[in-house]
């Protein structure tokens, strides 16, 4: 299933800003060279991800699954001057192509990326959370909510990616994977510490806002 008519994904696209050089560059090398290119949040996602960071001015922000680095420097744009984005993921081979990326963005200085596994690394991580991007393995998005909503701040936001799970959350007989985004998505739509919204853009992203 398409995340989207395709027409309307192209105009809604044509319609929004166009990322920068670097980011188009990093679409396009992924496309060519990465296993499952289609992971990549791309141009609307992206900008919706740049966005919010602008309009948190947010100073902290996580995020769980870096891939090649797209979305994080998308949520990079809208730092605070002085604020810090931590990216994790657990595929090591992605190193060399992440940190280029990171240097031709010129975001070295306010990224930090660590390779490993998301389970250990978030309770390394000391900080008050403005702003933390859920899109590593979905059998954990649990875990990683109940990891980090103690340290998000009053006023911050958890975005969970890929909620909608190409449609699969309306299958009868779910697999795995599906079964644990449909958990989660109850799981946070019933938790009194949050207010939350699930936008269908692209493939489902579940806002959740600490109350
Ligand atoms: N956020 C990226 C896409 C992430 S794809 C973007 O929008 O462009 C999901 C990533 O999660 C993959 O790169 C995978 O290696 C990583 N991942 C899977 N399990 C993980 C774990 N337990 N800890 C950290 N990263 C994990
Ligand atoms: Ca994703």
């Amino acid at each position: 299933m398409e995340f989207l008519d395709p027409q309307l994904e192209e105009y809604a696209t044509g319609l929004s800003t166009e990322p920068s050089e670097v980011l188009q560059e990093l679409e396009r090398e992924t496309w060519a060279k990465v296993l499952i290119p289609r992971m990549l949040s791309g141009h609307l996602q992206g900008r919706f991800l740049s966005s919010i960071s602008h309009l948190m001015n947010a100073e902290h922000i996580l995020e769980i699954g870096t891939y090649t680095g797209y979305s994080a420097i998308c949520l990079s744009e809208g730092l605070k001057s002085g604020g810090h984005i931590h990216t994790i993921d657990i595929n090591e081979e992605l190193e060399p192509m992440v940190s280029r990326y990171f240097a031709k963005a010129n975001i070295q200085d306010k990224v930090t990326f660590h390779i490993g596994n998301a389970l250990e690394v978030v309770p390394r991580l000391n900080e008050e959370w403005d702003l933390v991007f859920i899109d590593a393995d979905k059998v954990n998005y649990s875990n990683y909510f109940d990891l980090v909503i103690e340290r998000v701040r009053t006023g911050g936001c958890i975005i969970a990616d890929n909620v909608l799970w190409s449609g699969n959350v309306l299958e009868e007989d779910p697999d795995t994977d599906t079964k644990a985004l449909m958990e989660f998505s109850k799981k946070v739509h019933e938790d009194a510490r949050v207010e939350n919204v699930l936008l269908p853009l692209r493939d489902g992203l579940m806002m959740c806002r600490k109350i």
